[in-house]
């Protein structure tokens, strides 16, 4: 711990982090000491981590990366956070990350951009900037991260280190700052497939009472699956992730990942999956709509920050709201409150509502030809801070590849694959079906 916080501190440029605790984090350490030396050790005992800023904590101040809750700190602590902390992992504090967890280049947050450490002039990727930033620059060995839309699986390609996204309803949303809940899903992220083993089965489990969404599945120990032979497996590569818009040196790393696990024993089957490109709007209607709604409660009355001056309520709700959110949350309220309204709701809501069911259809069929589906996270490497800052749009459309995974509510992961334009990282996604997890990170340690 006294190493890692000291390494935080000495690359605190990146900007990785939004709030670290030494005392929190030297007392939760010492106890860890203890409980080695009683034999009492849980599977991660001792294990320093930090937790993306979208996760209540009650021994660190909590944001999600906005003004709006600066100051904020939670009575109590997200089941996910709880649980690491159960198996003994000390948290060392918080991770910056886009404000509410909406972008993918960490330039919403509201405090400060995260700077790649491959290149301090390029982005980290975003959501989970903080976090995939933080792990690649050995601040800590592991972090946690969230994946609305490839929050986890987009970050960690950017910066080279392994992260996965379970299956929706894996581990529980309680604490979790809420976004687009029928998508919002916890997962790790660290150096190594195994790792995220380690973590990811710490982290998973139902939790009835606290999420209606977690399921009833017991723990698992993902550990178990690593050293599994991928003799025989077949893995779907889907044209549609192939197609004009994916960079030549992001192909290159991916073909030459595929070609590795031909060497492994595994069989390439061509799938197709029709409804990519349509992920996008699905997505940019879906997400921002409950987002509309979740959003809401923020209010100046219950927490966070509230407006000094206004003539009465609801002038108070108005400058609160004006003053504590960005532009890309406003822009996302906005969007989802007019997706919702009389008359469009069914133009737009329920037209994407039904394609989102069809691209998870799509899914289905592909997996009856293959075990597992192998692409690009992102169509291109990390792009440079304030390359797209100004084009939500730009932005938008380089979710393609991860967005379909995430509507299907179905487990993705990226693995590091090499390297592509200015030595920066490409990371392989790999799809599973659902509850697939250990199969993933069996492949992905199998090519580590
Ligand atoms: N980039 C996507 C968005 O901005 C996904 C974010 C996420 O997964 N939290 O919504």
């Amino acid at each position: 711990a006294q190493h890692f916080l000291a390494r935080s501190k000495q690359h605190a440029a990146l900007g990785a982090f939004l709030a670290i605790d030494e005392d929190v984090a030297l007392a939760r350490a010492r106890a860890a000491d203890a409980r080695i030396a009683a034999d009492q050790a849980g599977a991660l005992e001792g294990v320093p981590l930090a937790h993306k800023d979208i996760f209540v904590t009650r021994d660190f101040p909590t944001t999600a990366g906005s003004k709006m809750l600066a100051g904020y700190r939670s009575p109590f602590d997200a089941t996910v956070v709880a649980r690491l902390a159960e198996a003994g992992a000390v948290a060392l504090g918080k991770l910056n990350c886009d404000e509410f967890a909406m972008g993918s280049a960490n330039e919403n947050s509201a405090f400060a951009p995260v700077r790649n450490p491959w290149d301090t002039q390029r982005v980290p990727g975003g959501s989970s900037g903080g976090s995939a930033a933080a792990v690649a620059a050995r601040l800590v060995p592991a972090a946690t991260g969230t994946d609305t839309g490839g929050s986890i699986r987009q970050p960690a390609s950017f910066c080279g280190i392994t992260g996965i996204k379970p299956t929706y309803g894996r581990a529980s949303r309680y604490g979790m700052i809420a976004f687009a809940s029928s998508l919002d899903q916890a997962g790790p992220m660290a150096r190594s497939a195994e790792d995220c083993a380690l973590l990811l089965s710490a982290m998973c489990g139902p939790d009835p009472d606290r999420d209606s969404t977690s399921l009833d599945l017991p723990a698992e120990d993902f550990t178990q699956a690593l050293d599994g032979s991928l003799a025989g497996l077949r893995i779907g590569v889907p044209a549609e992730f192939f197609g004009d818009g994916l960079a030549a040196d992001v192909r290159a790393a991916i073909d030459d990942a595929l070609k590795e696990y031909e060497k492994l024993g595994a069989r390439l089957v061509p799938i197709s999956l029709p409804r990519t490109e349509l992920s996008i709007p699905v997505y940019y209607i879906i997400a921002p709509a409950e987002a509309s709604s979740n959003l809401s409660r923020f209010d100046g009355v219950k927490f966070g920050h509230r407006a000094q001056q206004y003539a009465d309520l609801l002038d108070m709700y108005k400058k609160t709201r004006a003053e504590g959110f960005g532009d890309e949350v406003k822009r996302r309220i906005m969007i989802g409150t007019y997706v919702l309204s009389h008359g469009y709701y069914e133009a737009y809501y329920l037209q994407a509502q039904k394609i989102r069911r069809m691209i998870a259809d799509d899914f289905q069929r592909a997996f009856q030809d293959c075990d597992l589906i192998a692409g690009p996270v992102a169509p291109t490497v990390a792009w440079k801070l304030g390359d797209k800052a100004d084009d939500p749009v730009a932005s938008y459309l380089a979710d393609i590849f991860t967005l379909p995974a995430s509507l299907a509510g179905l487990p993705g992961m990226s693995v590091p694959a090499g390297f592509g334009e200015g030595g920066m990282p490409v990371g392989l996604q790999l799809i599973g079906n659902y509850f697939a997890e250990g199969r993933l990170l069996n492949a992905a340690h199998q090519l580590q």
